[in-house]
């Protein structure tokens, strides 16, 4: 076969130099022809878009064509042509056909349209193929990309936290431990506890569920910084917004209060969904037609409304009156409560109809770190609710007060020999500051619609699921 230089099936799609050979490599989504003509649908990953491949049947003979199925792996030369058939603009005359790989129809398991979503999580290691998880992987390296740029442009820092921590004192929820002990045979002391001594650090260490505290060290110095990295959480969790191990951006930002962290949250989130829209339409739009037809309406409308600000005293009181009027909600709504899902998609998508930025909320539901309001009850939090998802950011304003962070550390019975490094921070030279927590799949599942975060992160962890 002629060697010509390989083009991707995005730029041959765009391409309008007819006449002139090419040459494709990729995979066979169909093929179907006649004695006279065969069509074969070529994928290589760069676009949702297949390039059509004419066949001359005759040319190449039914035996050398028998092989190509679905799945089976092609390089291809060919004329580029205009299109005789709507909605794709050119197609290649194949000239010469060579066949890397076959995927013998009777097991590859990607045969017709249709597979259910669980189905595909089983085989994730081939769900890939698929024009769906295209799409949303498609959409998770540009949302990865629009994070990194809207940061970067605007001064922040990428700072790296670590992945192994030994304070265990964030609250967010329960850690996995990291240990070189052999568990079969572990040391204990006369009260049965579990000596760490001779463990790898010398001491009991677990997985990160959050790069916030060691993010404030650096914000107290760098200025504005941001991290994105995984995050683990061991709770068992088993539904549609929660993974064990997830990605989470952390932005945080010396001399910002609470206004100004949420303007900051505002506006990066507008900014991923408009970069969405501006980069990933013809994904979206394959989403949008397959699965959720109000998807791009949806996006559209977060850019066009200033997210609604009020305060959890005043959403609890909208939820009290919901449930007066006879709206019933699975789980009870009082003050003090930790909103549920239901109760978050409400607001948003019930009652406001809009996204909205819930503040103020109770000091015992919320981290130690969170500034104190004057009212004793309540702290500087911020959460930013989103339809379809609930909470997709959490964040709040810092206590800057090193007394009452110290108080406060003291009240929940957090160790202090974990807290010495972050009390530092107040000690010496504090400063108002602020910050938030985005979950990167839950962004994932606003943008792409996808009703699962297992869909959105390529290979899920999930209670009893660790697979490839
Ligand atoms: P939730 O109440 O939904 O369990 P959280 O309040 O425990 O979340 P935070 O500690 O505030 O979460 O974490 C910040 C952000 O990280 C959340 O707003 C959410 O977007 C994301 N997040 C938290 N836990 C998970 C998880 N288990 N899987 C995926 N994303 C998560
Ligand atoms: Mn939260």
């Amino acid at each position: 076969m002629e060697t010509i230089q390989r083009t991707k099936i995005v730029d041959v799609l765009k391409s309008t130099a007819y006449g002139s050979t090419v040459n494709v490599k990729g995979w066979v989504r169909t093929r179907r022809g006649s004695k006279q003509v065969n069509f074969i649908a070529l994928n290589d990953g760069t676009t949702i878009n297949n390039v059509q491949i004419v066949v001359d049947t005759e040319l190449f003979g039914e035996e050398f064509l028998k092989p190509i199925t679905t799945g089976a792996s092609l390089s291809v030369n060919g004329v580029l042509v205009q299109s005789q058939g709507k909605g794709q603009s050119v197609e290649i005359q194949a000239k010469e056909i060579e066949i890397y790989g076959t995927a013998d129809p009777a097991t590859y398991p990607l045969q017709k349209k249709g597979h259910s979503m669980e189905f595909l999580r089983e085989i994730a290691h081939l769900r890939l193929r698929t024009n769906t998880f295209g799409a949303v992987f498609r959409i998770r390296h540009n949302m990865a990309y629009a994070i990194h740029k809207f940061f970067h442009d605007r001064g922040f820092f990428y700072f790296h936290t670590p992945i192994i921590t030994a304070s265990d004192c964030e609250g967010a929820g329960q850690m996995f431990q990291v240990t070189t002990k052999n568990l079969y045979n572990l040391k204990k002391d006369e009260n049965g506890s579990i000596i760490y001594d001779d463990d790898f650090f010398g001491k009991q260490t677990s997985l990160t569920v959050s790069g916030q505290l060691e993010g404030e060290l650096a914000a107290t110095a760098l200025g504005q910084i941001y991290t994105f990295g995984p995050t683990f959480r061991a709770e068992n969790s088993n539904t549609p917004r929660h993974l064990a191990e997830f990605w989470m951006i952390e932005p945080e930002v010396a001399f910002n209060d609470i206004n100004d962290n949420m303007d900051l949250a505002e506006e990066f989130i507008k900014y991923c969904v408009q970069w969405a829209l501006d980069n990933c339409m013809d994904d979206i739009q394959f989403l949008n037609n397959m699965f959720d037809k109000e998807l791009i309406a949806r996006l559209q409308g977060v850019l066009k409304e200033k997210f609604i600000r009020l305060s959890y005293s005043e959403g609890i009181k909208i939820l009290e009156e919901a449930v007066a009027k006879g709206h019933k909600f699975e789980f009870p709504v009082y003050w003090g409560v930790d909103l549920a899902s239901e109760h978050e998609r409400f607001l948003v998508e019930n009652h406001f109809k809009c996204p909205v930025i819930l503040t103020d909320y109770p000091k015992e539901i919320k981290a130690f770190y969170m500034k104190q309001n004057d009212d004793g009850k309540t702290v500087r939090a911020m959460d930013v609710l989103f339809p379809k998802i609930g909470e997709i950011i959490g964040g709040s304003e810092r206590e800057a007060d090193y007394d009452k962070l110290y108080n406060r550390i003291q009240e929940l019975h957090i160790p202090m020999k974990d807290m010495w490094w972050y009390l530092d921070t107040r000690r010496f030279g504090t400063v108002p500051h602020s910050g938030f927590g985005l979950g990167f799949e839950r962004l994932l599942l606003f943008v792409t619609g996808m009703a699962n975060i297992r869909d959105v992160i390529p290979f899920p962890r999930t209670p009893k699921n660790a697979e490839f």
